[in-house]
This record gives C-alpha cells, structure tokens and sequence, in this order.
C-alpha cells in the first residue's frame, strides 16, 4: 500500500509547482488535486483526455471498485465532503472509532493502491512513470486486477514495475490535510506558504483579468470594488495559517512548512530539506531544476492550467508580478504582521524579492 503524500496551502501559493516537481521523483506518483478533480468527468487530465475518457483514471476507478467493492462516486462525495472547511471541527474532534473515519480512511487506501498500481503499468509502458504518456495496456483489465488484490504490494502483474512507494495529492485544501495528520499515521503534510501580499498580487491579477475570485469553492466576479474581495483573501490567509498550526499539533514530525519564497529564491535547498523529510531520493528533481529541464506532468487533474501544457519548467521569473496598488498591500501587511514575524517574513510589506538563480549551464558548458 502506498503512503500519501498531502500538500495544503493557499491558492496561488505554487502547489502545481511542487507537484509537478515531486511527481518527477522516481518513487512518487503525482496526480494533482485529486479531490476537487476526482469528479469532474469532463474536466481535462493533464494528457489531453476528460477525466472520463483517460485511460489512466478508467484505469484506477475499476481497480477501486474491484477492490473496494465500492461505487468511485461515494469515494468522490465521501472525499470532496469530509475536505471541505465546514467538516473541521468534526475532523477535529471525531473519533477514530466514527464509522465515517473508518470508511474514508478504507477509501483513501484503496484510491491510493488503485493509483499506485495504475502507475506502476504505465510505468511498465513507458519506461519511467512520470513520462506516462502511454496508455493503460489491454491486459491490466479492472478484472484483472482484482483477482491479484490480495497482495497489493505485489499485484500489478509480472510485466510491471514495482508500484511507486508514495502518491501525491496537492488538493490543498486544510481540513483534510487534518484527516491525515489525525488518523492517517503513515501519510506526511507539507504546508506551503507565500506572502500573503504576493497572494493578493495574484488575485488583483486575476480579478483584473475577469477570472474572478474563488472562495469556499465558488467563483466570484466583481467589476469593480476589489477591496472586500482582497479583504477576504487576507482572512482566508490568516485562517489557513492558524488552522495548518492547529492541524500540525497532531503530528510535527509528519508536517513540514516550505515558503514559496524560499522554493524560488534557493530551489535545491528546499528540494534537500524536502527530501529529508520524505526519506525518497529527489536526485531526478534537483538535477532537472540545475539543468534547466522541465518536468514531465502524467495524468494530473484538479489543478490550474498549468498542468494541461503536459510538461512544466521551473521559472523563477513567472514570480515577479507587478500592479498591486499600495493601499491593499498595506492592508494586507497591517491585517497579518504578527504571523509574517512568526512565519519568519519579518516586517517587510513587501515580500522578499529572491535572488535570481544562477543560469543553467548552457549544452556546451564544461
Ligand atoms: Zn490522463
């Protein structure tokens, strides 16, 4: 059975980064967010097909059924619903005995086998699982699979790889990161972090542009009048922050915070940091990000638009954004300087401009 991997954080806080990043690792399989993207049949997977239609997550859906005995769309309601804010209390203060913990946690770990397994065919096909192109092959039929379930770490067949050891949702949202942490004693959380005036930088951005707002899983289309929306997202930024210390409280060895800043501003760095606490080897990662390379995206879904180029290039440049009018970046400063000094910002208003990597060698370096 593989272990999970949770990414939480704010929106525009670089988890499609981080995803594509780890998901290059050779023993972590990266599907993006999975739970907003679990049950949107005709959203796209990052390889071009709807969620319906990719082999890939056919794939994975008949090997849960075959294995759970359980219909995909109660793993997506039981899903989308206990990650939702509303059920943190209860995700909070339930015991581990509550028949609905038992039954999602026995859901998380059949979704998790069903990715793993699924991974470690495409794998088979292609050569390495973060390059997987290629489809599902004929003869891993969900009956198949289903007849081997009683070994999962063993099960995908005599032509396939061994199944990733870890699988990574970057759904971000909090609350189930908290279902992790509490009842999960195998999975690990890394929180990530951004300035909350460069949060609000991206969505002035947005709302200028008419993509809108999102909040609490809606869309929000102002025309004008930004200031409350910004408002609202400096208090979603704060309780965020407050509720990820709340949810770290029940497992800190199993947490690790990483500032979007520092991914930027000292790329390697952070990738060791990670890699320590993951206990995986993430050699491919900080050699794609020396070299310049870009990472391969599988089949990821949920996320923004940056997966659907099916390759993603770490580009610090992307992080510099400009327009943001001063009133707001003051608002957000005077709304959250205590928590910028414990998160270790300091009391810059603005956030730290990281220095720019050193170029990538060029082909014909020595
Ligand atoms: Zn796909």
């Amino acid at each position: 059975m593989p272990e999970w991997i949770y990414v939480a954080g704010r929106g525009h806080s670089g988890s499609t980064m981080l995803d594509a990043m780890l998901g290059n690792a050779p023993e972590i399989e990266s599907v993006g967010e999975l739970v907003s993207g679990m049950g949107r049949y005709e959203e796209r997977c990052s390889c071009g097909e709807t969620f319906d239609a990719c082999p890939y997550w056919s794939a994975v859906r008949e090997r849960f059924t075959a294995r759970s005995g359980r219909a995909w769309d109660d793993a997506v309601s039981r899903s989308k619903g206990q990650a939702h804010i509303k059920a943190f209390p209860g995700t909070l203060f339930g015991a581990a005995s509550k028949p609905w913990v038992t039954e999602l946690l026995a859901i998380t770990e059949a979704v998790g086998t069903a990715i793993a397994d699924t991974a470690a065919d495409v794998s088979q096909g292609s050569g390495s699982h973060s390059a997987s192109e290629t489809a599902v092959p004929p003869e891993h039929a969900p009956g198949a699979a289903a007849s081997t379930d009683a070994a999962p770490s063993s099960d995908a067949g005599p032509n396939s790889e061994a199944p990733p050891r870890y699988v990574l949702d970057s759904s971000k949202e909090i609350t189930r990161a908290l279902f992790f942490l509490r009842f999960l004693p195998s999975s690990r959380v890394i929180h990530l972090m951004r300035h909350p005036v460069s949060i609000l930088q991206s969505d002035y951005y947005r709302l200028k542009g008419g993509t809108g707002f999102k909040f609490l899983r809606r869309r929000y289309h102002p025309k004008r009048l930004f200031g409350p929306v910004l408002f609202v997202s400096v208090l979603t930024w704060i309780t965020g922050n407050l509720l990820s210390d709340l949810a770290r409280a029940f497992g800190r060895e199993r947490f690790l915070r990483v500032r979007y800043e520092d991914i930027i501003g000292d790329p390697i760095g952070q990738i060791d940091r990670i890699e320590a606490f993951l206990g995986t080897p993430l050699g491919e990662v900080r050699e794609r990000v020396r070299s310049g390379r870009s990472f391969s995206v599988g089949h990821n879904i949920g996320g923004n638009h940056m997966r659907l180029a099916g390759e993603f290039l770490f580009d610090p440049g992307k992080s510099r954004r400009g327009g943001l009018p001063v009133r707001f970046a003051v608002m957000a400063w005077l709304m959250t300087w205590p928590l910028l000094f414990a998160y270790g910002y300091g009391g810059r208003i603005v956030p730290p401009v990281p220095p720019a990597p050193p170029a990538p060698p060029t082909p014909g370096d020595s």
